[in-house]
């Protein structure tokens, strides 16, 4: 059998690697950076550390398969902590509000803030889980590209299908569903934030998303000791101990093809290595404008138009002090969310009074900061890279309004005092960091009430033979979403090649 070629060691192409390794088929994995995992980087400096991208770890079930494939249990390979309270909510008018881990607990606590809202966080979340089991049925686990990949309506319908058809609700965005349901702008603004996740904006999504609300809680919010980088380094061990080849510090400028079919991939040091399946966990949109090009590219263009999802800035602060009131997640939210993303989202500047998320992981692992101190990480969305943006001018400005509104709004007024270790992410460093679309953190946006949700599938349709994972592939971003995306890649090749690899292992573990 010949080699399949991983290109980009981000969670979905390690998720890949493991999964086709485990099924028996040879890999060869070709990552550009010194590290493997991606946006899931780690900054050590002065006793303090941080991870860099991804914080918020939900849907384990995603990670458990993916071990599972190799026969090995998820929590014998990281130690995971269910957190509680999941966010802590911080708002302008001094109002705080715990996003509790049970349900019942988080509508108590809703209820207390805004008592005829805690009849409607119920309402909400049982759209959620509604919606949630529909992705579960149609959407997740398989390549799908558009509405006619989710479901066989003419095989399948029934009054059932139909039911789960009209569950989706395809007249209604995020922020119309949620403010059918909850009246308080507060609650709204916490609830609108799960969005977030998939970095587009709640006026624009479709209301099928509202099921990543179930997905955190009803499944929880878990912190992985070591932090979110105890992830890829798991799955890099993983992948060595099945036998992929890893290859750092090798990045891919080409994929070539024969009669249309992947043939081969040539790095950027100009080694060309065959490959009759490739698997690109590079941004989808790049991977054909860039690596494939030609008549692919321009098929893959016409389908539809691709918009970047929203940037980011971090800062990763080393404090002397450590700031008692945070939780874990915390986010401190902007005073008027529809300003907020219409900067965002519309306009692509960034916001003038933003919503700062936090993350405090010393309340759950204290080794990650010198005694008493804190490794605060506070990430405030922007708009993917515009031209003219220079983020090197645009940072200190932007570090300003950050730190003034954690001053005004989180009991944060002497942060610059506490600060002896300081480093930032900006747009600009994320593009070159992980060469994604204009800087974009999330892929691709989800926006459009109807297709919003559908990413590029995971088998490509211009070229037999390429397969795509991660972030901007189908089912999206976010940590659990590009973990599956890269287990669908493999095993749609899988399937493709015959599941021979499969069958192979079989016979062999039968004769051991
Ligand atoms: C600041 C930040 C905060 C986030 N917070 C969260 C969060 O709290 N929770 C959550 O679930 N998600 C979060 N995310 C999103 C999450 O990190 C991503 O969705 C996920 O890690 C994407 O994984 P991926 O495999 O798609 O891509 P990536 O991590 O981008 O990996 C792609 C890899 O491919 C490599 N590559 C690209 N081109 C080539 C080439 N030509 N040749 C070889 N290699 C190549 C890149 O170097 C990279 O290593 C966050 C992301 C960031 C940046």
């Amino acid at each position: 059998m010949s080699r399949t070629i991983v290109i980009g060691g981000g969670l979905g192409g390690l998720s890949a690697a493991c999964t086709l390794a485990a099924r028996g088929h040879a890999v060869t994995l070709l990552e550009r950076n010194e590290w493997l995992g991606g946006k899931a980087a780690v900054l050590e400096e002065d006793g303090f550390r941080f991870d860099m991208g991804p914080t918020i770890l939900t849907m384990p079930r995603v990670l458990e398969r993916i071990f599972a494939e190799a026969g090995r249990g998820l929590h014998d390979e990281i130690d995971l902590r269910r957190l509680d309270p999941q966010w802590r909510c911080f708002y302008e008018d001094g109002a705080v509000l715990d996003l509790k881990d049970d349900p019942a607990e988080a509508a108590k606590a809703i209820g207390e803030l805004s008592p005829e809202d805690r009849a409607g966080f119920e309402r909400f979340m049982d759209v959620a889980r509604r919606l949630s089991d529909v992705s579960d049925k149609f959407f997740f686990w398989k390549t799908v590209e558009d509405l006619k990949d989710t479901m066989n309506l003419k095989a399948n319908m029934s009054l059932a299908t139909l039911s789960d058809v009209m569950a989706l609700r395809m007249h209604r965005t995020v922020a119309g569903q949620i403010k059918k349901d909850v009246k308080d702008k507060r609650v709204a603004q916490m609830l609108e934030h799960f969005i977030q996740y998939v970095g587009s904006s709640p006026l624009a999504s479709p209301a099928v998303l509202c099921g990543i609300a179930q997905m955190q809680q009803g499944e929880g919010v878990w912190y992985p000791m070591g932090g979110t980088r105890a992830v890829p380094l798991a799955l890099e061990r993983l992948a060595g101990e099945l036998g992929v080849d890893i290859r750092t510090g090798c990045g891919v400028s080409r994929i070539e093809t024969e009669n249309g079919r992947t043939s081969a991939v040539v790095t950027e040091a100009g080694e060309r290595i065959p490959a009759e399946r490739v698997v690109s966990n590079m941004d989808s949109v790049r991977t054909y404008r860039e690596l494939i090009g030609g008549d692919a590219w321009k098929s893959f263009a016409k389908t539809r138009k691709r918009e970047p999802a929203c940037s980011g800035v971090v800062l990763y602060l080393g404090l002397d002090r450590a700031y008692e009131h945070l939780a874990h997640h915390n986010f401190v939210f902007s005073r008027d969310p529809e300003e907020e993303f219409a900067a965002i989202y519309d306009r692509g500047e960034p916001a003038q009074d933003p919503t700062a998320y936090l993350a405090a992981p010393s309340r759950t692992e204290p080794g990650v900061a010198p005694e008493g101190g804190e490794a605060l990480y506070i990430l405030v969305h922007t708009p993917y890279i515009r031209d003219g943006q220079d983020w090197a001018k645009m940072l200190p400005a932007y570090r300003r309004t950050i730190l003034d509104k954690l001053g005004r709004c989180a009991g944060m007024e002497d942060l610059e005092e506490r600060i002896v270790v300081e480093r930032s992410l900006t747009p600009q460093d994320i593009h070159d960091r992980y060469n994604v679309l204009q800087g974009a953190i999330y892929g691709l946006a989800s926006h459009g009430k109807v297709l919003g949700a559908f990413k590029p599938g995971n088998r490509s349709r211009q070229v037999p033979g390429l397969y795509l994972a991660g972030g901007s592939a189908h089912p999206g971003p976010g940590m659990p979403m590009a973990l599956m995306s890269g287990w669908i890649a493999a095993d749609t090749l899988d399937q493709d090649a015959g599941g021979a690899a499969v069958a192979d292992r079989r016979t062999d573990v039968a004769a051991e």
